[in-house]
């Protein structure tokens, strides 16, 4: 399914919080929707899955006006709201179930959905027994419970520690592969880690709207890696095509690459092979934090 926006405007009394915003996104995309906070990303989210149907211009689920069919639309739509919205009284698989009822899914549909996020170990225990990556994997779980051909996430990782995040970031890419996401973000790494384009928005306004695949051609390659002990930083010439290694913070270093092939796993490899360990390596898309920069902070 796809999402068509065409010329959204939402004021709030008197303040414009989108303005003129317009993008396609076809089938099997994963959309960053990026942008500084109260740039407009929670409002058009809230259009598109219906909770807001007072605007100007047309928002659109595989052609059909949302304003029209809400809940039809409703039903091919996964929502992670921001603040995700959970019982915390209830267990996790009641639930779920409870959510699966809404829709008139089957109970297979929520153990499958249980198996799909990875929340077996979990699932006895009442909401607010778990961590907060439990808790958003049940956000998550009950927006998949339909098996929507959409996803809508509003800042899914706010909150988690870098573990969660990793955790949550690969189940988002995971599952976007069979549906058309959108995910809102102000991370610039979270767009790196899973999407396919970004959209940035500032102030309500559309300033950008790239493949990452572009953004990145021809860019100078950016690693930083930390590492759980220091290494002289000759050491790093052995990588091949490394340009420039420099020490940015305890046992931590950027390491500049002439090439765009991702030179991850030979960060790794080499790592390994003078026998110490990598605790974080993190691929630094410089274009798409200048471009964000630059479109974001007027
Ligand atoms: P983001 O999700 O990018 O942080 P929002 O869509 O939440 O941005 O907000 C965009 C702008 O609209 C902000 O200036 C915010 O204060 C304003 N806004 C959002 N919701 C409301 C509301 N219910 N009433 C009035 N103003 C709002």
């Amino acid at each position: 399914m796809s999402i068509s926006t065409e010329g959204i405007t939402k004021t709030y009394n008197s303040q414009k919080a989108l303005n003129n915003v317009s993008f396609e996104i076809p089938k099997g995309q994963i959309v960053g929707f990026l942008g500084p906070n109260g740039a407009g990303k929670s409002t058009m989210m809230k259009i598109l899955t219906g909770y807001i149907n007072t605007y100007e211009g047309d928002a659109k689920i595989n052609n059909i006006d949302i304003r029209k069919y809400p809940l039809d639309i409703q039903h091919n739509i996964g929502y992670l709201p921001e603040h995700n919205p959970l019982y915390t009284d209830m267990y996790v698989r009641e639930f779920l179930n409870f959510n699966a009822n809404i829709y008139n899914c089957s109970k297979n549909s929520v153990e499958d959905v249980i198996d799909l996020t990875n929340l077996s170990p979990e699932a006895h225990k009442k909401i607010n027994q778990l961590s907060k990556g439990y808790r958003q994997r049940v956000g998550l779980a009950a927006a998949l419970v339909h098996d929507p051909e959409i996803l809508i996430l509003d800042e899914p990782t706010t909150g988690l520690d870098p573990n969660q995040l990793v955790e949550i970031r690969s189940l988002i890419k995971s599952i976007g592969k069979d549906k058309t996401t959108l995910l809102s973000t102000h991370i610039m790494q979270e767009v790196e880690a899973i999407c396919d384009r970004v959209i940035i928005i500032n102030k309500g306004e559309v300033v950008a709207d790239e493949m990452l695949d572009d953004l990145t051609k021809n860019q100078q390659q950016i690693i930083h890696v930390e590492l759980d002990y220091s290494v002289e930083l000759e050491a790093f010439n052995r990588l091949s095509k490394v340009k420039k290694a420099e020490e940015i913070g305890l046992y931590t270093y950027e390491l500049h690459f002439d090439t765009d092939k991702d030179m991850r796993s030979y960060v790794f490899d080499f790592a390994h092979d003078i026998g110490l360990k990598i605790k974080t390596l993190n691929r630094k898309n410089q274009s798409l934090e200048e471009l964000f920069k630059s479109l974001t902070s007027k």
